[in-house]
């Protein structure tokens, strides 16, 4: 098969994608039990009778993860329903003590809400089928030692679990689902954003069928990916493999699959032609999950406004390119600095450029906080004095290096590292002749037609002031400096 025919078959097939994410919720402790919730300490540390679901031990539900998750849902534009309720899911795993997990089931805490994802075709509205809270599983740890070690620290720590639509359509769709919601839960305090640290990961369901068909294909879902990268590429992989089954005649198997990220390919977990059977049931130590009107009310005024509206925004408003809007609305700190300082005065556009351009590469993710070298008052300081022309950009970098991290002033700087563009004409001037007389061959050429040669002189000039001097006043000076250099020699 040639790549031309491998690309006129993909044509064929059209992917049907639908993703399930587990956003941790960021509270201090877990769902049913006083326990941290922690990331990194030593294992079995945080754990309790509930937790562990030793005998007679009872769940009591954390209000701050119901408050975030009422949270999330509202910003998802879900209904919220007053009164939910939390099944135990019953399956047997030695991450999971209980042999059951308190998740919600057919009475979920919200429905039908929506998301919109951008993927460089313009704005598209994904589906959101419900969201509901569930505890996370604890870890098992293979390969130390003898066999395999349990580590309860995670188990009960809050999940909201969002699924879905079954309405993307491309790998990098399902990518720019994930990465919208995990920005929508950092947004709203929600999530930490660590995917690193598995705070917020996905199972990914993919079907394929017949370009213009309606009805759905068979789909197998990639489990706990948990980084936007592999979400595209597990899907790619996954896809090729669906299409080269169908292309044989072979049906695609309703299977759980994994994804290797290093082998970069997808590989069977389990198949899942029968159902698995959960038995449900409604959990007999937790009463129904009520929260009021009045709550959800409070609750959707209490959002601040969500990265999908800030981009279109700063659009509109600062004239920003839909990209450099993106970048800057990736992080809730990224963009309240940048709000910041375009409200101090300086132009946003280049405040944008300047954050984009040095403050991002200095930015250090740690925890849940996203640290900036700079403070917004010193970014809109350092744009303006560029703007005023006391400084060139060059200079701008300069002073940012030596700004970073310390709380001293741009203007402060640029007096002390001597750094003031070099605006003044006489001693530009000065300079310039003496740059031509000690060039005169050069200059002499300059003037027999080899105009290339001003590059040379600027740099020259550029050089003895230390790159302070004003670029345009610099030129028009070392013009008229070669124009009038050569007279006194020619009338000899
Ligand atoms: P389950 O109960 O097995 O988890 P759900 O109905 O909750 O199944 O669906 C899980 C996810 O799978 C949802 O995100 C949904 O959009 C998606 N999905 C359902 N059917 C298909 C399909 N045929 N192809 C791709 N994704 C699908
Ligand atoms: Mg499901
Ligand atoms: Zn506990």
């Amino acid at each position: 098969m040639t790549s031309d025919e491998g690309t006129n078959i993909a044509k064929e097939w059209e992917p049907v994608i639908g993703l399930e994410i587990h956003a941790q919720l960021r509270t201090r402790t877990k769902l049913f039990c006083a326990c941290e919730t922690s990331f990194g300490h030593p294992p079995n540390v945080h754990t309790c009778p509930v937790c562990l679901g030793l005998p007679g031990a009872l769940p009591v539900m954390n209000a701050e993860a119901l408050r975030l998750a009422v949270l999330a849902s509202v910003a998802l534009e879900c209904t919220v329903h007053e009164e939910s309720v939390f099944a135990r899911k019953n399956y047997f795993y030695p991450d999971s003590p209980k042999g059951y997990q308190l998740s919600q089931y057919d009475r979920p805490l919200a429905t039908g809400g929506r998301l919109v994802i951008d993927v460089g075709e313009g704005p598209r509205t994904i589906g959101v089928t419900r969201l509901h809270i569930e505890e996370d599983a604890g870890k098992t740890v293979h390969g130390r030692g003898h066999g395999s070690l349990v580590d309860l620290n995670r188990a009960g720590t809050p999940l909201a679990e969002v699924v879905s639509e079954p309405e993307l359509r491309s790998p990098a769709e399902a990518r720019a689902y994930m990465k919208a919601m995990c920005e929508l839960f950092v947004f709203i305090g929600a999530n930490d954003g660590n995917l690193e640290q598995g705070s917020l990961r996905c199972d990914a369901n993919v079907s394929l069928r017949r370009r213009g068909e309606s009805r759905f294909g068979t789909r197998v879902e990639l489990k706990n990916i948990n980084s936007f990268r592999f979400v595209e590429e597990a899907l790619e992989l996954e896809i090729g493999r669906q299409i080269m089954l169908l292309e044989r005649g072979e049906p695609v198997r309703r299977q759980t699959r994994g994804y290797n990220a290093d082998r970069r390919e997808t590989y069977l977990l389990r198949d899942k032609e029968v159902e698995e059977e959960y038995r449900y049931f409604p959990c007999p130590d937790l009463p129904p999950l009520v929260v009021d009107a009045s709550y959800i009310e409070v609750s959707r005024r209490g959002l601040p406004e969500l990265p999908a509206k800030k981009r279109i925004r700063y659009v509109a408003e600062f004239g920003l390119s839909e990209s450099a809007a993106g970048v800057l609305t990736g992080h809730p700190n990224i963009a309240a600095m940048f709000e910041a300082a375009a409200g101090l005065g300086a132009s946003a556009i280049k405040v944008a450029n300047f954050i984009q351009g040095e403050v991002l590469r200095d930015a250090v993710v740690c925890g849940a906080e996203l640290k900036l070298p700079i403070t917004a008052a010193q970014t809109a300081e350092l744009v303006t004095l560029v703007e005023e022309g006391a400084i060139s950009g060059k200079q701008a970098k300069a002073v940012y290096a030596a700004m970073r991290d310390t709380d001293q002033s741009p203007r402060a700087l640029v007096a002390s590292l001597g750094l003031a563009v070099m605006s003044d004409r006489a001693s530009l001037e000065a300079l310039a002749a003496t740059l031509v007389k000690n060039n005169e061959r050069q200059a002499a050429q300059y003037r027999g037609g080899k105009t290339g040669l001003f590059g040379f002189f600027v740099g020259q000039l550029m050089k003895m002031t230390g790159g302070s001097a004003e670029p345009t006043l610099a030129r028009a000076v070392l013009e008229q400096a070669l124009r009038t250099s050569g007279s006194g020699e020619d009338q000899q």
